[in-house]
């Protein structure tokens, strides 16, 4: 039996089945999660579809008030979320402190978020205005880099609406989702907000849900693209937020020794596990091996180990499936012949799954680390020397999440911003976000929008309604 419970129509609910969930600074196994069978689902979709009617009659300020008592029952409970969180995502605690805050952050931010009713004609004989309603029953799916933060991109934005949701977790990190959903109950309507949790066969049955309208996902884009496929079926909206393989584009004019931290930070935050890390460091080769020594310099000052320890920077991989996939793109770079700045080294002995932060040294832009998303720490580092052929190297990808520009020069960067086709372009920093700004994936990183007006939008569906004053004899 799990020791912990789904949360449908607000009551706890346990499953015979669980699913083992690993330290991943340790490899030993944390909990037991509940693998949610067939029915629970059925009652989990049945439970948001009772919710959903009065939910939806409430007002925005009625359903704001319920977003801010959530976010303040996150942040009353911040220190036992974020060791929870540490524990089975392996984050430094203090990340994991701030992910917890940036979820009540985001709650509180959409309460206050109006959602515009647009006047389309306003004459004599008519008016036409269109707004935009709830969906119905949405369903959230997020991935194991930032298990409760990503969940909440998508609950705020969707309760905000209107709508009602079941949430679904990774199987790698369902614990500290679980728990707060035991935390909410009585704090969210009943059947709002359901979280449920199980392995490999929940997701694409969420997707084939008959009775769920919207599907927001985040994850890769292999998984992104079944679960497309799965929505056609019934038209279900999608939401996609997906792989990436952003590039920074470092010029010449940038003060080495102060950008060398910030970049390290751009590229290895969090070990390296999100989506919008640098992955790709293009460096002028006027500053190359300068930038290289700094870099270099400064990763191994930063410590790596269990995040629940005192002045840990940087935990482990998450899983070992990911570990391997990390350690084949590093095994191929050593085949390869390519030189290492730092790193390079696994333990394998040690336990848990670590790999030293590891810097490569120009290897060709066609070999893996370069076009592969490898998801953990482990970078390369390329030379150029012209403007026009490093903006088509950072666009030759069939991602176009994020990206970013190093320089003294506004103009210049923003020059070179104007090009790259990804959906955010930072200058002289990375992986700024807010609840009130766009961020969306261009080509095969993502289809629509999170955050700001438009993430907001797509928890809606419009409704245009046109008066004309009744005719009389
Ligand atoms: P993943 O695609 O393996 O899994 C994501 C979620 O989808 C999990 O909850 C999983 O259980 C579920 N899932 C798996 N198969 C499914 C299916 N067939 N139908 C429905 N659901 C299914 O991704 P991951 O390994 O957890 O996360 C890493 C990936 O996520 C990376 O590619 C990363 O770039 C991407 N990511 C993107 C963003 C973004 O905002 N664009 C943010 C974070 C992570």
């Amino acid at each position: 039996m799990s020791t912990y419970s789904m949360t449908i129509a607000g009551k706890a609910v346990e499953s015979n089945e669980t699913i083992t969930v690993i330290n991943p600074a340790t490899g030993v196994p944390l909990a037991e999660a509940p693998d949610c069978s067939s029915d629970q689902l059925d009652e989990a979709v049945a439970a948001a579809r009772t919710a959903f009617p009065a939910w939806r009659a409430m007002s925005d300020s009625e359903r704001g008030e319920v977003l801010k008592a959530a976010a303040a029952r996150l942040a009353s409970n911040v220190d036992e979320l974020a060791r929870l969180l540490t524990s089975e995502q392996g984050k430094p605690l203090d990340e994991a402190r701030f992910e917890v805050m940036g979820a009540a952050y985001w709650l509180s931010s959409l309460a206050d978020i109006v959602i515009p009713v647009e006047i389309n004609e306003d004459t004599q004989e008519r008016r036409s205005e269109t707004r935009h309603l709830p969906l119905g029953v949405v369903a959230g799916i997020s991935p194991w880099n930032f298990p409760v933060l990503l969940s909440f991109w998508k609950i705020a934005p969707a309760l905000r609406a209107g709508n009602t949701m079941i949430l679904k977790p990774s199987p790698f990190t369902p614990l500290t989702m679980l728990r707060i959903g035991e935390l909410l109950r009585g704090v969210i309507p009943d059947g709002v907000l359901n979280i449920i949790t199980g392995g490999d066969a929940l997701g694409p049955k969420v997707t084939a849900h008959p009775g769920i309208d919207k599907v927001s996902f985040t994850g890769s884009t292999a998984t992104g693209k079944r679960v497309m496929a799965s929505a056609a079926a019934d038209l279900k909206r999608v939401t996609l937020e997906l792989g990436g393989n952003d590039a920074a584009i470092v010029l010449p004019d940038v003060d080495v020794d102060v950008v060398a931290k910030d970049l390290f930070w751009a590229a290895f935050r969090n070990s390296a596990q999100i989506c919008i890390a640098t992955k790709r460091m293009y460096v002028h080769e006027e500053i190359y091996d300068r930038l290289a020594q700094a870099i270099s310099d400064y990763a191994r000052t930063v410590q790596m180990g269990d995040g629940a320890q005192q002045g840990i920077a940087l935990g482990p991989v998450q899983n070992r499936q990911q570990y391997e996939r990390v350690v084949n793109i590093l095994d191929d770079c050593k085949a390869q012949g390519f030189k290492f700045l730092t790193g390079g080294t696994v333990e394998v002995d040690k336990p848990g799954y670590f790999i030293p932060v590891t810097i490569v040294d120009n290897p060709p832009e066609l070999s893996r680390v370069v076009q592969e998303e490898a998801f953990g720490p482990i970078l390369p580092l390329l030379k150029f020397n012209d403007v026009d052929d490093v903006v088509a190297r950072a666009n030759a990808s069939e991602y176009g999440l994020a990206g970013s520009v190093w320089s003294a020069d506004t103009d210049a960067a923003l020059a070179i911003a104007a090009r790259l086709e990804t959906g955010t372009v930072w200058i002289n920093e990375v992986q700024h976000l807010s609840p009130f700004q766009a961020f969306a994936g261009h080509k095969q990183s993502g289809l629509g929008v999170e955050n700001g007006l438009g993430g907001l939008l797509e928890y809606t569906i419009p409704q245009t309604v046109t008066v004309r004053a009744a005719k009389v004899a």
